[in-house]
């Protein structure tokens, strides 16, 4: 391989290759001012910029400079426009670009799995296809500006608990066809620069060091040259991570040069493998600092990306039920009523939170609107602690109304990272207002915020339901411009609303508490599973209504796609989404009923006919054959649907295509339940049948009852199983003050460590503290969980000894080093860190709003008050009671030495 920076390359020593494959900290690469190498800065995230000006983390904690928060993933995939996303993506790259940020990490496009994954709302769909094209318009848009995008997670990180150990099992076909379609569309149409590896293991290898997925398929299969960093602390093998082309580990390890020097030495690792890494590597940091940062203007207008921000709202928000009420008519008088009145739920929990320029609430917003505003009430505590004070003063005021607009939602703590929802409820407390304000006889509007499916017991007792997902900082405006009727919505569901979670095919196997999640319902995803096994759902994948109506005629099919009119036959201006759905009935291939291949969004005006063309692409006929281990068609009279929604076909034709002729990947017979979409308790048989193996065990390795040998992967909470009580206690305690802390309302605080601690495990430790705790004193530590007491304490304080002195020595050689650079005379300047963090935007130009920062900060405070009545949720399952009688290994039993063969 010919490689662009050789003559750079050939300037560094062995130690300075193997140092720049890891950060220099916890956000940037390591510079090398003598060869003129620039760190580069990567910064979260997928719908607003996050970069820390001062203390560094990856759990949403510390205050960044502020920047547009744009409507979450999860909102944005309900507008159906990809060129929207484009658009959305080179404001949010712009700001980055001013923030000196070099690779923008994101946008997440993992799939929805489950509704309870706590990332849904940073993520865009159930269905590959549009997710892939919406994360391809992010990334288009994201990279205009010089700068890199950086698609996440890769792959099948779609449970949050455990992430960092979880093992994914799933057939190849379901990995190829539902979990890596949307990504292979945001490589080969989006260019995206940069892809983050996943934390989570793939049938057995973590994904940063697996060869199937980043050197078979995402290399060779989609022609991929770009760059490969771990996820935050997700760094397993530096090795074999390397050899696989994730070129870069972040946070910084000081550990991983030494460790890919040692393997050099020993012969296990080419050097030229390392300089490839690099290669790619410095194409990056070089190519994003001269067409980015270094071009990036001066300031963003913080004013035209909010009222950007407002219009992706507007287009994203989804009219779920409407009886006539809405538009609101301004001669009714109309309450509001709802605790999200008065701080919007605008955004999610995480790595992604984003320190907005500005936030708009309704309850401010009421005051100069045109309607007939008879007052606002808060009515609930968000936290689902009861109030009959707040309840009863809404009652009153809804009393007096013509109609009543209810704000509900879920908190801020209920969808974030690092866990999982437990449930799709809203708090009682908002439910029980739905029913007694009905009871009332009021027409009753709900406006519903949230990031992912929730259920809706309440359907009945609402004439309109408008749910505009987690919108954004200018969200509320974009609200009221829809109740108002200024805005028509054009929103329809990226995700399938079940009635119930128990309705959803993976339930079965979500979440996982064992090593691994079993993928048992395939490509039972969605509107795939629902349809196929005909269970009835509330809202169908793809559904929206708006404030006109359209009609369908004139299909006409050829090889090249479908052509047909759309009538806006309704007295407004209105945009539709049109869907293209291809199935085939008589089929040797186990397909679901119909699949997504294409859409369009029409925007017409009264009367107005359009006719749409959608064309097909290589993805429309395709499915994975595992025999030929290729794509392949297979041939036959194929269905054709035109829908308003997946469940709304209002044209319906068929095209006969020729197939590739390939052997189908296995007999029908033998995967009869997966045949008909009988997905749920698939038998062990099967799945394995499907798998094309035995299913791995997924238990925890104990050696004898309730014990374990802690190694590198066990997490904090599994050290509840480890030989020595010292590790019990750890293990016990972290969980047990997670409780407390949740019992006692300080939410944010249990979900935190729930996310950065519990499901932690021990080489997280070494990898996130960037030298604080060297891997080889984390060994100490392990075999003392494991019982050697002395021996592991005397290895963890001789080898903090020896870094201590290392550390010193390199400082000294550095000193030196830089006065001989200094005495020599100049070459051309590198962009030096310093200078990059003097130049952050100068923060009066966008405009920190005090005040929303307070309100967040304060949030904690206001959780506190939620103390006895809100009810306690455990996040973290009930294993198995461990057994206090430690029976004592002999301490000869597991030298030091003999701890990392258990890694
Ligand atoms: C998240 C990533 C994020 C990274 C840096 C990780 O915990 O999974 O999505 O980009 O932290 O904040």
């Amino acid at each position: 391989m010919e490689r662009k920076y050789q003559d750079i390359i050939d300037k560094l020593s062995l130690k300075q290759k193997a140092s720049l494959v890891t950060g220099k900290d916890f956000w940037q690469t390591r510079d090398i001012l003598e060869a003129n190498i620039p760190s580069a800065f990567l910064s979260d995230g997928p719908h607003g910029v996050r970069r820390q000006a001062a203390a560094a983390d990856h759990l949403g904690l510390n205050a960044s400079i502020p920047a547009t928060c744009y409507p979450t993933a999860a909102t944005m995939a309900n507008s159906w426009d990809p060129e929207l996303g484009e658009g959305l993506g080179e404001r949010l790259g712009q700001e980055a670009a001013v923030q000196k940020v070099n690779v923008l990490l994101g946008p997440g496009m993992n799939m929805k799995r489950s509704p309870l994954c706590g990332r849904n709302f940073e993520y865009f769909s159930e269905d590959p296809y549009l997710a892939g094209k919406m994360a391809a318009g992010y990334v288009r848009g994201i990279q205009s500006n010089g700068i890199s995008a950086c698609i996440k997670h890769f792959a099948c990180n779609d449970q949050e608990e455990n992430r960092m150990t979880l093992d994914s099992v799933l057939d190849e076909r379901t990995f190829r066809e539902i979990y890596l379609t949307a990504f292979e569309i945001a490589v080969k149409e989006g260019g995206t620069k940069s892809i983050m590896s996943s934390y989570n293991l793939i049938n057995g290898v973590y994904a940063n060091e697996n060869e199937h997925l980043l050197c078979d398929i995402l290399r060779k299969e989609w022609g991929y040259d770009g760059l490969v960093v771990t996820d935050w602390g997700g760094n397993n093998d530096s090795v074999l991570s390397l050899k696989c082309g994730n070129q870069l580990e972040m946070p910084g390890n000081p550990d991983r040069p030494d460790e890919i020097i040692k393997a050099i030495e020993e012969g296990t690792l080419e050097e030229s493998v390392l300089d490839d890494n690099v290669d790619k590597l410095l194409e990056i940091i070089f190519d994003t600092m001269e067409n980015g940062v270094n071009k990036a203007p001066e300031k963003f207008d913080v004013e035209e990306h909010h009222a950007f921000a407002q219009k992706c709202a507007e287009e994203s928000a989804v009219l779920l039920k409407n009886n006539g009420i809405l538009p609101l008519d301004n001669q009714k008088k109309v309450a509001f009523i709802g605790d999200f009145l008065y701080l919007p739920r605008y955004q999610g929990a995480g790595s992604s939170i984003v320190n907005p320029t500005k936030l708009d609430n309704t309850a401010d917003l009421l005051k100069g609107c045109e309607l007939n505003v008879l007052g606002a009430a808060r009515g609930f505590n968000r936290y689902g602690k009861k109030s009959k004070k707040l309840h009863n003063e809404a009652i009153k005021l809804a009393e007096q109304a013509d109609v009543v607009v209810l704000y509900l939602g879920l908190d801020e703590v209920t969808e974030a990272e690092g866990l999982d929802r437990q449930n799709l409820h809203l708090e009682n407390n908002q439910l029980e207002l739905v029913k007694d304000i009905k009871a009332l006889g009021k027409d009753v509007v709900v406006v519903l915020s949230c990031g992912s499916a929730v259920e809706i017991p309440f359907i009945d007792d609402c004439d309109a339901l408008l749910h505009c997902y987690l919108n954004g900082q200018a969200g509320a405006q974009a609200t009221l411009n829809i109740l108002m009727g200024k805005v028509n919505p054009s929103g329809k569901l990226s995700e399938t609303y079940p009635l119930k979670l128990e309705d959803v095919a993976s339930s079965d196997n979500f979440p996982s508490h064992t090593r691994t999640i079993e993928y048992r319902e395939a490509y039972g995803i969605g509107y795939r599973y629902f349809e196929k096994a005909n269970v009835l759902v509330r809202f169908p994948f793809g559904f929206g209504l708006s404030y006109t109506s359209f009609e369908y005629s004139n299909l006409e099919i050829n090889k090249d796609g479908v052509s047909f009119d759309i009538t806006n036959v309704g007295d407004r201006e209105g945009k539709e989404i049109a869907q293209l759905y291809v199935g085939l009935e008589i089929s040797e291939v186990i397909r679901p009923l119909k699949e997504l291949k294409g859409f369009a969004k029409v925007h017409l005006e009264p009367g107005e006919t359009k006719r749409v063309n959608i064309a097909f692409d290589d993805k429309t006929f395709r499915y994975f054959n595992t025999l030929t281990n290729k794509w392949e068609i297979e041939g036959g009279n194929y269905d054709i649907y035109i829908g308003s929604s997946s469940d709304n076909i209002l044209l319906k034709g068929n095209l006969e295509i020729e197939g590739t002729n390939a052997m189908p990947p296995y007999d029908k017979r033998s995967l009869p339940n997966y045949a008909v979409g009988n997905l749920r308790n698939i038998p062990d048989e099967e799945f394995a049948a499907l798998l094309g193996h035995p299913i791995p065990d997924g238990a925890l390795p104990f050696y004898k009852k309730n014990r374990m040998v802690i190694d590198y992967n066990t997490t904090f909470r599994e050290l509840r199983y480890s030989k020595r009580w010292i590790g019990r206690l750890v293990g016990k305690a972290i969980p047990w003050f997670v409780k407390v802390l949740r019992k006692f309302g300080n939410r944010v605080l249990a979900n935190t460590l729930v996310m950065g601690v519990v499901h932690q495990p021990m080489r997280g430790m070494s990898r996130f503290s960037q030298g604080g705790l060297r891997m080889s004193q984390l060994d100490g530590l392990i075999a003392i969980f494991n019982g050697h007491f002395f021996k592991g304490l005397h290895h963890f304080f001789k080898e903090g000894r020896k870094y201590k002195r290392l550390a010193k020595e390199e400082k000294k050689a550095e000193e030196a080093k830089k006065k001989e650079l200094e005495a020599a005379p100049k070459a051309e300047e590198p962009v030096k860190e310093a200078e990059l963090a003097a130049e952050q935007p100068k923060v009066e130009e966008v405009v920190v709003n005090e005040e929303n920062v307070a309100l967040e900060a304060e949030q904690p405070l206001e959780e506190n008050e939620v103390v006895e009545e809100a009810p306690v949720e455990e996040p973290v399952a009930e294993e198995a009671p461990v057994e206090e009688a430690a029976e004592e290994i002999p301490a000869e039993e597991a030298p030091v030495e003999e701890v990392k063969e258990n890694e």
